[in-house]
């Protein structure tokens, strides 16, 4: 019997004896790939419900269903944490979304700013990256990857509340003071491989909700600087203190 090993991530509510009904691609997975059958035992999560151990109740090419047998983790949300970033190079987006989903992001907001390399995402598959990276890190959470949005649309719109961590190319150098930082609601903002425009930076400076930090005395790449601020962000405030 195979072990507990594998786990997948369903949008269905999560109860015991509750059938959950496999799609083709994840029955595929799980009986083609994973060569699991009938009795064999996976973890499964919702991103609401914790994570329970399931058995295969029904196996066939095209579907399958699982049914819960009881709770293995309970559900454990990041904290409030949002990262916002402009998206680079394909490879290198799939690898912020995945790394912002193992870090603890609770949202991530793909931002179109002056100098964005990329004019269009591919929304869908970057949420699938972000499912695949919560059910390898052993997360019971998924966060949200949010449709493209202009920079200056977001920044019109924006709650004050929540506060916005600069990741500022311009401060290289500058010791990263975040021992300061008030506690809260807050986002990570990192720019494209061009930086942020003067006109960006004018506007980013003169909000009293956003704060400019250094992330060291060198240039990082854009998929580098996120892991870094979220880093950062997580050590001072966030759910790894
Ligand atoms: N082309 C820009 C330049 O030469 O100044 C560098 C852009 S960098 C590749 C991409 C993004 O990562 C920046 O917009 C910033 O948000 C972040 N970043 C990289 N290194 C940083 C640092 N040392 N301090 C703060 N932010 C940094």
């Amino acid at each position: 019997m195979a072990q507990a090993k594998i786990r997948l991530y369903l949008d269905q509510p999560l109860a015991a004896g509750q059938p959950l009904h496999l799609s083709q691609a994840q029955a595929q997975y799980l009986f083609a790939v994973m060569r699991l059958g009938l009795g064999d035992k996976l973890l499964v999560f919702n991103g609401q419900q914790g994570e329970w151990l399931a058995e295969v109740a029904e196996a066939a090419k095209r579907g399958g269903v699982l049914s819960p047998i009881a709770q293995t983790a309970p559900q454990q949300d990041p904290p409030d944490l949002w990262l916002l970033f402009a998206p680079i190079k394909k490879a290198r987006t799939d690898f912020i979304v995945e790394k912002a989903t193992e870090l603890g992001a609770a949202r991530i907001v793909p931002v179109q700013t002056d100098f964005t390399n990329s004019e269009r995402i591919r929304q869908d598959r970057l949420q699938a990256h972000a499912v695949e990276a919560a059910e390898q890190c052993g997360g019971t959470f998924v966060p949200e990857v949010a449709n493209l949005v202009p920079l200056s649309r977001l920044l019109d719109g924006w709650n004050p509340a929540r506060r916005i961590l600069w990741a500022d190319e311009s401060r290289l150098g500058v010791a990263a003071t975040l021992a300061d930082l008030a506690p809260g609601p807050w986002a990570v903002l990192v720019g494209p491989e061009g930086g942020f425009s003067a006109a960006e930076r004018a506007r980013l400076a003169a909000l009293g909700f956003v704060t400019p930090v250094s992330l060291g005395p060198r240039i990082l790449r854009a998929d580098t600087a996120a892991c870094a601020a979220l880093t950062l962000w997580q050590a001072a405030l966030g759910d790894w203190r």
